[in-house]
């Protein structure tokens, strides 16, 4: 015959799949010598059956329940249903990890007309009796049968109101009974039966109920939210009473061993004397602090601490503890793992290790990645929160909070930025024209877009609060204001969003300002990751300012400059397009030199070769396009260095990856729609003359670069072959910029990252030209930097043919945002905003490819890739800068894998340090 029923002393803690966690603490404290009233518990295997059944109980296990009353009622010397000496049982869920929208407890089974009045003879106290009695019939209409709670709250009020004190204890017996009967009589106008007074019939039903709350809405919700799993089941916890609630010298109180909020290392919580467990909760007197019960009740205090220190030292980790004090004797309802902030999390880890109670690697086991994040970026303060106006809620793209004004162009996001406003820069979806504004704003808010989305990438790299895709609101830039559910917010009107969970309001809410140095046991957890962890932990920053922070954070390299975002500050913008505009017919021209040239190394003495190098000469310094184009390079090289310098400088001692421009040109110009808007104007106003005519020439250029899906098109290595002069000259910056650095003194390692290469010839034609500058520059300078040629694989052909690849690259990068576009066939611009997101909430997907990799798929190119350019080169270094790079899930994945290196922006960094620890010490499972 299966088990179904455990009596609380035949359960442990070790058996929380089974009995649930309430069920396996209770146990757990049982078998301590704890003062817990007996009990038994239901296990989720029945619960898992009674769905599998279709809702029955399952065989035998109505006689097994009933068997454990028999042993509780000789334990305790009662019996259910008895008015003699009535024993009566409160029913509690308790699955594997406490989660909301599960049954409530319901207090008190086993009272009916006769027992109450047995209960009232043996405690001499009639009023009580009678209340208890009150109790049950509105937890069980509530909470078993769901009549909504007010309609009894409705009826005690009124009663209460009537009195002179006005409080619960101030109900005589007499109103008690009155309140019943009102009880009774809503209890059949609702559920058109009356209140079970068989109380084997209230057990059973109350039993069912716990069952059936496992399918409930919100209980489904939260799981589905907090990915736990549907088939856990519940445990359902049967218990003898104790009550608190019998005079002054009774309580009920709840307590965390530490402060859940600090991680403090004192007892924490709250009581109220002469109460029963739900009037804590439901607040219907302000309960007291628990040190005060140390006046009120010395010796039962001094008892609850010893207790306290007991099951944390037993547990070794913060208790949340539920208790009961019947006239003057301590009893213990529940243990268990305390939910704490993520700054207790972090406090209490490293407390508890310095305690000598947990090892170092299980305090870095008790930290969830995730939770990190909050301490270090600005927060709403939970009261504050209140301040505001919920709007809707879109994609939580770029953690932390922000509040400011609403402004809807970049431009102004800038002027006002400036001008020391908080602005959140709200649009339908950002571009790189947005950026200037994007560097001012507090945070940035969009309608489109998902979580690699333009908007996404930026804000989460310049470590700005982001909520993107909020398909809710309508973002009207032309009239400056987005409308919500007939709201409308317009320009300059406060509005305050969280990046953390997606949330938009209306209104200013305080937010709180991190400081990582302040945050001194973070610190010192992310040493003991260090100590543990075996991959790199690097940081994608395209500044110096950038760079020192994620050094600050701990990076130990950069893995990913992107350089093309420096192109875009305004200042340079004008040379970038100048660049753009000639690079096709310059390139032309000095294609057909270098040809000549080539030509005439061939065949030296030949007179055609020489003449047709002669014309070849002739045209390309006759070009005003290949002037227009050195120059604009010339002018453009400083910038470069410049910024080099600054890296490096920031990196001291450390590798810098620097990225060969990647995105398609057109990025760079105005948007082909408006252009083509401008021009029509201009001609249709008949206005002539050098604007029209400019115009006219940007918006050819830029519709002979028009290309039908840009991110397969001219981008990354395609680029630099067609261009190759912009490689050089990037190339050259950095070198000229590694140069100058190192005969300063500073410890420079490049490294030169080619983006997107797919075929092993496009390094072989363009790599050895780019070295050979490099060597050219440190020739001239006299000096001699250690430095390394790579790529990113970023494409499926690069992974599956990185073995002949490995041949030239000396690193790879995996360009993960690109190889999940690429591998999954999936738009990244596109996908989130149009299916991915229902996707993932149906389930098609597990989860997001472009947060968390996609290991089945993605990651098997990955693997091939390491295995076969090692096989290559044994000592190939491989790293990954895709926004995986700082996700907890891809970082164990990229362990396990034998990268050497993750890169991830700098505010995720210390994410990365303990995640990577995490991978290192293998899988735990933690409380949800
Ligand atoms: C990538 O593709 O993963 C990557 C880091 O490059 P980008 O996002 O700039 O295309
Ligand atoms: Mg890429």
């Amino acid at each position: 015959m299966k088990k179904w029923v455990y009596l609380f002393e035949e359960g442990n803690k070790d058996m929380r799949d089974l009995l649930g966690g309430k069920g396996a603490g209770v146990a757990e404290m049982t078998n301590a010598g704890l003062p817990v009233p007996p009990g038994f518990t239901i296990t989720t295997e029945a619960c898992n059956e009674y769905f599998r059944i279709g809702k029955q109980f399952p065989d035998s296990l109505w006689d097994q329940a009933l068997a454990a009353l028999k042993t509780i009622e000789n334990k305790t010397g009662k019996k259910f249903g008895d008015p003699g000496n009535p024993l009566l049982v409160s029913v509690r869920s308790g699955a594997k990890f406490s989660m909301p929208g599960m049954m409530d407890t319901v207090l008190n089974i086993g009272l009916n007309p006769d027992t109450q009045a047995g209960l009232a003879g043996l405690t001499g106290n009639p009023r009580f009796a009678q209340d208890a009695y009150r109790r049950l019939i509105q937890m069980f209409g509530k909470t078993v049968k769901g009549i909504p709670g007010e309609k009894f709250e409705h009826i005690l009020n009124k009663h209460k109101a009537k009195t002179k004190g006005k409080q619960d204890t101030d109900l005589t017996t007499d109103r008690l009974q009155d309140v019943v009967k009102e009880y009774k009589a809503l209890y059949t106008k609702e559920l058109g039966v009356e209140f079970p007074d068989d109380v084997v019939e209230q057990l059973r039903q109350g039993i069912e109920a716990v069952f059936a709350s496992w399918f409930g809405k919100r209980a489904v919700d939260y799981r589905n939210f907090s990915k736990i799993s549907h088939d856990l089941g519940t445990g359902v916890n049967v218990q003898t009473m104790v009550f608190g609630n019998m005079g002054d010298d009774s309580a009920t109180g709840v307590a965390f061993t530490r402060d859940p909020a600090t991680g403090a290392k004192e007892l924490y919580g709250e009581y109220l004397a002469n109460a029963q467990g739900e009037d804590v909760v439901a607040g219907i007197r302000t309960p007291k602090k628990i040190v005060e019960l140390g006046d009120d009740m010395p010796g039962v205090y001094q008892q609850f601490e010893d207790v306290a220190v007991r099951l944390e030292k037993h547990y070794r980790d913060v208790q949340d503890l539920e208790f009961t004090v019947e006239r003057g004797k301590l009893y213990m309802l529940q243990t268990r793992t305390g939910k704490r902030t993520a700054k207790a999390a972090v406090k209490i880890a490293v407390d508890l290790a310095h305690e000598g109670l947990i090892t170092k690697e299980e305090a870095i086991q008790r930290v969830e990645p995730s939770q990190i994040n909050q301490l270090l970026l600005p927060r709403f303060d939970d009261k504050a929160k209140q301040s505001g106006a919920f709007l809707a809620k879109g994609l939580n793209a770029s953690p932390g909070a922000a509040t400011g004004v609403a402004v809807f162009d970049a431009d102004t996001a800038e002027a006002w930025g400036k001008n020391g406003k908080a602005v959140i820069l709200v649009r339908p979806e950002t571009n790189p024209d947005d950026v200037h504004g994007m560097l001012v704003a507090k945070g940035i808010l969009t309608q489109r877009g998902g979580a690699t989305s333009h908007a996404a990438v930026v804000a989460r790299g310049l470590g700005k609060p982001c909520v993107a895709g909020t398909e809710a609101i309508r973002v009207d830039d032309d009239r400056k204001l987005f409308s919500v559910d007939g709201k409308t917010i317009t320009e300059g009107d406060f509005i305050s969003i969280d990046g953390s969970t997606g949330e938009v309001y209306a209104g200013p809410i305080a937010t709180i300002e991190p400081d990582f140095s302040q945050e001194t046991e973070l610190i010192e957890l992310l040493s003991w990751a260090d100590e543990i962890r075996r991959l790199g932990v690097w940081a994608n920053a395209d500044y110096p300012k950038d760079a020192l922070k994620a050094r600050e954070f701990g990076a130990e390299g950069i893995g990913l400059c992107r350089t093309e975002h420096m192109f875009f500050e305004q200042e340079r913008l004008p040379f970038v397009q100048q660049m753009i505009l000639n690079a096709s017919e310059a390139q032309s021209k000095l294609d057909a030199l270098a040809r000549a040239e080539a030509d005439l190394a061939r065949r030296p003495e030949n007179k055609d070769a020489k003449k047709a190098l002669a014309a070849a000469k002739k045209a390309a310094a006759a070009s005003p396009a290949v002037k227009a184009y050195k120059r604009a390079l010339a002018r453009l090289l400083p910038f470069q260095r410049k910024d080099f310098e600054g890296i490096f400088k920031a990196m001291d001692g450390l590798p810098v990856i620097i990225r060969l421009i990647d995105p398609p040109l057109h990025e760079f110009l105005p948007s082909h729609d408006d252009l083509l808007v401008q021009v029509t104007e201009m001609r249709t106003k008949g206005q002539k003359g050098k604007r029209l005519r400019e115009a006219e020439r940007m918006l050819a250029a830029v519709e002979s670069m028009r290309e039908m899906n840009p991110m397969l098109g001219l981008r990354g290595i395609r680029l630099g072959i067609t261009y190759p002069d912009i490689l050089k000259m990037q190339v050259r910056a950095i070198f000229e910029a590694a140069c100058n650095m190192q005969a300063k003194g500073i410890q420079v390692k490049p490294e030169v990252m080619i983006p997107l290469t797919g075929h092993v010839n496009e390094l072989a034609v363009s790599q050895g030209a780019l070295e050979a500058v490099a060597q050219q520059v440190m020739q001239a300078k006299g000096v001699e930097v250690e430095y390394k040629f790579g790529t990113m694989i970023e494409v499926p052909r690069a992974a599956l043919t990185a073995g002949e690849i490995a041949r030239y690259a000396q690193f790879f990068s995996f360009g993960t945002n690109d190889l999940t576009q690429t591998t999954y066939g999936y738009s990244r611009d596109d996908a989130e905003g149009k299916f991915l997101l229902r996707y993932v909430e149906e389930k098609v997907l597990p989860a997001n490819p472009f947060q968390e990799l996609d290991r089945d798929g993605v990651g098997q190119l990955v693997k091939m890739a390491v295995e076969q350019g090692r096989a290559t080169r044994a000592d190939l270094e491989v790293g990954i800068c895709g926004e995986h790079g700082g996700d907890p899930s891809s970082i164990e994945f990229c362990h396990n894998a034998g990268l050497n290196y993750v890169s991830c922006s700098p505010f995720r960094v210390p994410i990365a340090r303990l995640a990577a620890a995490q991978a290192a010490l293998g899988a735990v499972v933690r409380d949800k």
